[in-house]
């Protein structure tokens, strides 16, 4: 059999907050389990209506921190008109490269923000360029086992995953981790009543996915990969 890979998680985020909301707390339980986890946003997220650069860094750092993640980078590539271009493949095919994951997440599809949307595609074929030989991208080829769809989409549909993580004994720290980012949150919202609405939704959500697998709290995921079970016992 194959020498599996090192427990190492890449997470490419389109955003600054995104990968919180869709897989914080199997965030927390991979770093329980001893994964190291990566998270590169892949924009800045800036401009927003009440952040700047220098905020938007310093929530995502804050989150960071209460995540405990191995590491956090931003590839700085441009907010709002991401594109999956050559150059922008590139990019995300060197961090895949030098960080030499086992494991890739990036955010599912469909989605109604464009950013999202070309993230979702930029980290598949991404995947692809980052196993190539005889080019002029710095680090030895590599090629993640998998990629696995986080949920953090502009559209309000009804989603059908793939799968759900238990994420109960994470709640507070995934809640907590979102909480980081007042500027998207809090601070944008006009209306008292509407700062911090994320709460409730998230916790609606993941709720909810938690009652069809008899748990209090699960993050739903996504694969176009077939999913194996190592054993039955993890089953809920
Ligand atoms: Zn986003």
């Amino acid at each position: 059999m194959e020498k599996k890979m090192k427990k190492r998680a890449l997470i490419l985020s389109p955003h600054p907050d995104d990968a919180e909301i869709g897989m914080g707390g199997t965030i927390g339980k991979l770093l329980d389990d001893g994964w190291e986890v990566i998270l590169a946003d892949l924009t800045n997220g800036e401009p927003t209506p009440a952040g700047s650069i220098e905020i938007r860094a310093a929530e995502a750092e804050k989150a960071a921190q209460v995540l405990n993640l191995t590491k956090r980078i931003c590839l700085n590539l441009p907010n709002r008109y991401l594109e999956n271009t050559l150059e922008n493949r590139k990019i995300v095919a060197e961090a895949i490269r030098e960080f030499k994951p086992r494991w890739l997440f990036t955010t599912a599809l469909p989605d109604a923000h464009p950013d999202h949307i070309h993230a979702s595609e930029l980290v598949v074929d991404a995947r692809f360029t980052a196993k190539l030989t005889k080019t002029d991208m710095a680090f030895e080829p590599h090629y993640p086992e998998k990629i696995i769809y986080f949920y953090a989409s502009h559209l309000r549909q009804h989603a059908n995953p793939r799968f759900v993580v238990d994420v109960t004994s994470q709640w507070e720290r995934k809640i907590a981790a979102i909480e980081a980012y007042q500027s998207q949150f809090w601070l944008n919202q006009q209306d008292p009543a509407q700062r911090g609405w994320i709460i409730e939704h998230i916790t609606a959500q993941c709720r909810y996915y938690g009652t069809r697998v008899g748990v209090k709290y699960a993050e739903p995921f996504f694969s176009h990969e077939l999913v194996g079970l190592g054993n039955l016992d993890s089953l809920l």
